[in-house]
């Protein structure tokens, strides 16, 4: 039969196969900021349009291009999905006065984001960040947190040879004279630059930077670097941060061409990147947001984060073979033949379940050729029979499947055997009791 409706392009389906991986990236990363004091927000998948605009910026290419943006039932009001996840933990901070509560306020999320883009090797149209916020601190200290946390989820997840990319494009004021000498650096080139650039040129110069044209790029390759024209506030910042992340032993290089995608940033920006990625190197990307609870209505608050892609973590993982625990088999399949058996195994299945153990039966009234079949597909470690023959005399013989050995056990000493010994001793008392006899 013809597959009649296929998912969205730019869309991921995670399977059951799969799924266990993400559940560990995502118990991993909630673990570890937990231990840097980061406490989970969630927050709408959309939001009114002018949150995003407002915030990321409408010379970026996530508004310019890539918000999925609609108006619902012929209302005027404009909707878009989130395309990132800082906006909408803004929007909440501060309708729900969360600055009020202890500061630093720290916060992280797990979210899907949306963005219509070209669909490609860890580039989706709905993917998933990890990401952090910490409001209330203009220290150096907090900048250096926020790195050492994403810094520290990689290493606790074992992935190797991820370079830290430092940079600052300093504040509004330092800013100003750098933007002068982009413009003029970049009017020389008019000619040449894609349109988009064009009115960047004019509004704001420094997005030409993180153009994805090859012709801008390569325009961009000489421009002037904002590390030149900080002020001393902002130098001072900067010089804080490193030190910080040297004694922490976080290694990092200077990378002044990096600008970051959206336009909240000032002082610190970062990347992590990998070389196990391809095009699409950058795994996280962060930086200070000075202005940005202001610019959205709130009282002046320093504030900065990192949002990591779950799939390109994931891509990273597999290109470096990381292992991710599988889950839990089942631990014992209950085979049953005859009506009375089949009652008899759904009440030791679920008596066992309520006492914690991974156990099946039969719910299908298969031959129980059929159901051993089923527990081998199943990868069951253990199975056992019950017929009339079991049922009399309370007892089963329990297999392990791995061997064919079998022990013969009491329904009622069941759930005591799988707690006090646990499968693997089960399974081994199972080869011993063999060997002995
Ligand atoms: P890029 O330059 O790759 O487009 P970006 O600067 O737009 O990245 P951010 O907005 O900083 O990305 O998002 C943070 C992280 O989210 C990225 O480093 C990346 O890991 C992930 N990410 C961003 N866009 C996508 C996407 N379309 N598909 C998958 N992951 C994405
Ligand atoms: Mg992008």
């Amino acid at each position: 039969m013809a597959v009649q409706y296929r998912a969205p392009r730019g869309t991921q389906d995670v399977l059951p196969s799969q799924s266990y991986r993400w559940r560990f990236v995502e118990d991993l990363v909630t673990e570890v900021s937990a231990l840097y004091g980061f406490r989970q927000i969630r927050f709408p998948t959309f939001e009114h349009t002018e949150l995003f605009t407002r915030s990321v910026g409408d010379t970026t290419d996530v508004v310019q291009k890539e918000m999925y943006t609609f108006t619902v039932n012929g209302t005027e009001r404009s909707i878009t999905l989130r395309p990132e996840g800082t906006a909408g933990t803004m929007r909440a901070v501060l309708e729900r006065g969360l600055l009020n509560e202890a500061l630093p306020l720290k916060l992280s999320y797990l979210t899907s984001c949306f963005r219509y883009e070209k669909p490609q090797a860890g580039r989706l149209r709905e993917f998933h960040q990890f990401g952090v916020e910490m409001l209330g601190s203009a220290s150096p200290a907090a900048d250096a947190e926020v790195i050492g946390v994403a810094d520290e989820i990689f290493h606790t997840m074992g992935i190797k040879n991820l370079e830290i990319q430092l940079n600052s494009i300093g504040c509004p004021e330092c800013r100003a004279k750098y933007h002068a000498a982009l413009k003029a650096y970049f009017e020389g080139y008019k000619g040449q630059l894609c349109e988009t650039c064009l009115t960047r040129l004019e509004k704001n110069p420094m997005r030409i930077l993180d153009c994805k044209s090859p012709v801008c790029a390569e325009i961009a390759k000489d421009a002037p670097v904002m590390l030149d024209y900080l002020c001393d506030d902002c130098r001072v910042h900067f010089d804080g941060v490193k030190k910080r992340l040297d004694v922490m032993g976080i290694p990092y290089v200077i990378n002044p061409k990096i600008v970051r995608g959206l336009d909240y940033y000032t002082k610190t920006v970062f990347e992590f990147v990998s070389n196990d990625l391809g095009a699409q190197s950058t795994v996280c990307g962060g930086g200070r947001y000075d202005g940005l609870i202001e610019q959205l209505g709130g009282a002046k608050t320093p504030g900065l984060g990192f949002a990591m892609g779950l799939e390109r973590l994931l891509m990273i993982m597999d290109a470096q073979g990381i292992e991710i625990p599988k889950e839990r088999a089942c631990e014992l399949y209950i085979a049953n033949i005859g009506e009375e058996a089949g009652i008899k195994a759904s009440a030791l299945t679920n008596s066992l379940r309520r006492e914690g153990f991974y156990v099946e039966c039969d719910s299908v009234g298969r031959s129980l050729k059929a159901q051993m079949k089923y527990a081998g597909k199943i990868g069951a470690r253990m199975s056992m029979v019950l017929g009339d023959d079991e049922l009399a005399g309370g007892a089963a013989k329990v297999k392990n499947m791995a061997t064919g050995e079998v022990r013969e056990l009491k329904f009622e000493d069941l759930s005591d055997a799988l707690y006090d010994l646990g499968v693997e001793d089960i399974l081994a008392a199972i080869e011993e009791d063999q060997e002995e006899r």
